[in-house]
């Protein structure tokens, strides 16, 4: 193995300690607490899990927290309810909506109805558009949280070659925005893509968001590229009978040989989502209270 590690779980620590430090000088000097709010409708247990770190590692940062969990029979009158009393209550900056949502629900009306001032998934159409014309947005959390670790190990990104594999809302399309934004020179691959490991050869920066184990071969790297692994695959575990494990996009071994930096699946990406959506809440409250913005925590 040739590659460096790039330690996202290091990285994001980092980030939670720096945003620490703005909270509680919000609070001293502004009398302001950044408030972030998750709603949660049904019991889904994977849902529950992710909620539960998010509120552990909000109040962590020393802001507030506030959980609503709704039956998962919720009509949608009722959570709208929630969502505009939300919108309208000053100690909440950023609300979240934990997806998915159950089927009497629809996600994209649930984000449609949140402030987008307060839309810290950055999903709404009003950010995915206010990115991709050059004005400040919220943006995506894991997209965000790619951009920063490529920052740092890469320093400015102008004039590089990228490679995102995968057109989501989510990550893929803002990834790649964010990506040009700072003058790197873009290509968005998907399912339809002709020659796609050509393609991904040419990529000082490759970014792999598909879903699709080890997919990603080290023959598809350029040497000395930068890969960044988004992609998370539950399989049961080789060793562990009973256990699972998680595999990232890129075949890492082979991957590692070749690139000049690499993120693990676990480890790399993951950690930076929460982290992230810190960050926009951050950001989120700067921005309501028309306070200088937070640098090296927005795009
Ligand atoms: P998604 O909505 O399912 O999108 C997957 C994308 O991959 C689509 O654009 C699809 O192309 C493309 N694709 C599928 N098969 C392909 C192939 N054989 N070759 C090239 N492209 C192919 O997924 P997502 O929400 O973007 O998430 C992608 C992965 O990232 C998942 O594993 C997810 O769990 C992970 N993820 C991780 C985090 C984190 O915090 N670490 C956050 C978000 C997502 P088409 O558009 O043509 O169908």
């Amino acid at each position: 193995m040739t590659a460096d590690i790039i330690d996202g779980k290091a990285f994001a620590a980092g980030v939670r300690a720096r945003i620490a430090d703005q909270v509680a000088q919000l609070k001293a000097e502004q009398g302001i607490t950044p408030g972030l709010a998750v709603v949660l409708v049904g019991e889904d247990p994977a849902s529950e899990v992710y909620v539960a770190h998010k509120h552990k590692a909000t109040v962590e940062v020393g802001m507030a927290s506030f959980e609503h969990k709704l039956p998962a029979d919720t009509p949608e009158e009722e959570l709208f309810a929630l969502i505009d009393k939300l919108n309208a209550d000053p100690k909440v900056h950023g609300i979240l909506c934990q997806f998915p949502v159950p089927e009497q629900l629809d996600e994209r009306r649930t984000v449609a109805r949140i402030d987008p001032a307060k839309d810290v998934d950055g999903l709404s159409v009003t950010n995915a558009g206010r990115l991709s014309t050059g004005l400040d947005a919220l943006v995506s959390c894991t997209p965000l949280g790619c951009l920063m670790l490529l920052r740092d190990r890469l320093g400015k990104l102008e004039g590089l070659e990228a490679v995102v594999i995968g057109r989501s809302n989510l990550f893929g399309k803002p990834m790649a925005q964010l990506l040009l934004r700072d003058n790197c020179t873009v290509t968005i691959a998907h399912s339809r893509t002709k020659d796609l490991a050509e393609v991904c050869r040419r990529a000082d920066i490759l970014v792999a968001a598909v879903g699709r184990a080890e997919m990603v071969k080290g023959d598809w790297v350029k040497p000395g590229g930068t890969v960044i692994d988004v992609g998370i695959t539950r399989v049961p575990h080789p060793d562990k009978p009973g256990k699972t494990k998680l595999l990232g996009d890129v075949d890492f071994e082979s991957a590692s040989d070749v690139a000049g930096a690499i993120t693990p699946v676990p480890g790399g990406v993951g950690p930076m989502t929460i982290a992230c959506l810190l960050a926009n809440t951050l950001t989120a409250c700067c921005r309501i209270h028309g306070l200088p913005e937070s640098e090296g925590l927005t795009a």
